[in-house]
């Protein structure tokens, strides 16, 4: 919890002054529990959060009543209602969402966020319905507007021109929309620079330890520790094969160890035969086939002292994290934090505000 809230802090004393920094929360705060996570970072100073849909954000109104909730996946026709009692804000990606938010919105001058797409092509408004928002002024006539965002694509690769471009076409967009504070950045875009920070930022990944800096050092702090029990140890001959397919040949005699985690608590199938767990300070291969509930490690070099059933493997840790785990499975620390899934026995430990 002191990571997420140290990390919190150090994207903050990055941004320029004034520009708010607000936190993401979405997915269970990347597989790591909203609760928690959102209780750490509400008390570090967080005032703003994001989550994707509604469901998220009246979970996080139970957890945090005061804070400011948006929910970037919109408004959808019919929770007018779910968003007034929880005092939740959309963020506004269409015309349609507009429409639908002003209809519900006029009475109550309840605040909404809007989404300029950029060049991004997922969410927000393509660049003919912002034309036609501009025409139209009238559109968003009672529309409280808290904040415009837009999204970059390729904001983890400094040197991509699209960076620029998308700031400058989410400049031009601004100028042309009535007044509100802006928001670009999410985790990476905040190391492109101040100029990519306008008034709000709005990082994720970057809080719970994943690299905003691809091919760079971290500059985050690691927050996950991962461990599972040993289960087994067997002794193998040299040819012995180990695991499905029996793809783990021992080219000598050694010692295995099974270990119980597998892909159905995120340690991806494709984490083979690239990833390795730390034992006793060292470090083994995983071999063989990532199983559903188990993974098998070779053990030969180890003390049996350690290398023994019922003791711990370290999977995730400072040494190797979220980011090393995520270049060996062939993915992103977010697909690996996400994965984790439910059956870990979770231990939250530190104290946010130390
Ligand atoms: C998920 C998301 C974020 C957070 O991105 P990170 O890379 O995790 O910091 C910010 N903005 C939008 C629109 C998102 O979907």
């Amino acid at each position: 919890m002191a990571a997420i809230a140290a990390n919190w802090r150090r994207l903050r004393d990055r941004v320029k002054p004034g520009t708010e920094t607000a936190a993401v929360v979405k997915a269970d705060a990347y597989g790591l529990g909203m609760g928690p996570v959102a209780s750490a970072l509400c008390a570090a100073g967080c005032g703003l959060f994001f989550v994707a849909n509604l469901d998220e954000g009246l979970a996080l109104r139970r957890i945090l009543p005061d804070a400011r909730i948006a929910i970037l996946n919109g408004f959808a026709l019919g929770t007018g209602r779910e968003f007034a009692r929880a005092r939740l804000m959309p963020v506004l990606n269409d015309l349609g969402q507009i429409e639908a938010w002003r209809a519900k919105a006029m009475e109550t001058r309840a605040p909404a966020l809007l989404h300029i797409d950029t060049g991004m092509s997922r969410l927000g408004l393509p660049p003919r319905e912002l034309d036609r928002l501009v025409e139209s002024p009238d559109l968003l006539s009672g529309v409280e507007l808290a904040a415009i965002l837009s999204h970059l694509a390729c904001a983890d690769d400094r040197a991509s021109p699209k960076n620029r471009l998308q700031r400058r076409d989410f400049r031009m967009a601004l100028k042309r929309l009535p007044h509100a504070a802006a928001g670009l950045s999410a985790s990476s875009g905040i190391f492109l620079g101040r100029s990519y920070h306008f008034d709000l930022v709005r990082p994720g990944a970057a809080l719970y330890g994943v690299n905003p800096l691809v091919g760079r050092a971290n500059p985050m702090i690691q927050v996950v520790n991962l461990k599972a029990k040993i289960l087994q140890v067997r002794e193998i001959d040299r040819g012995g094969t180990v695991g499905y397919g029996a793809a783990h040949r021992m080219a000598r005699a050694g010692r295995v160890a099974t270990v119980g985690v597998g892909y159905a608590d995120g340690w991806f199938r494709s984490a083979s035969p690239r990833a390795s767990a730390g034992i006793a300070g060292r470090r083994v291969p995983v071999i063989g086939r990532v199983s559903m509930d188990l993974v098998t490690i070779d053990v030969t070099g180890i003390d049996p002292a350690h290398a023994r059933v019922g003791a711990y493997v370290d999977l995730l840790d400072g040494a190797y994290g979220v980011n090393e785990f995520a270049r060996d499975s062939g993915t992103i620390g977010y697909e690996v934090l996400t994965a984790l899934g439910p059956r870990h026995h979770r231990i939250y430990r530190g104290d946010a505000d130390s």
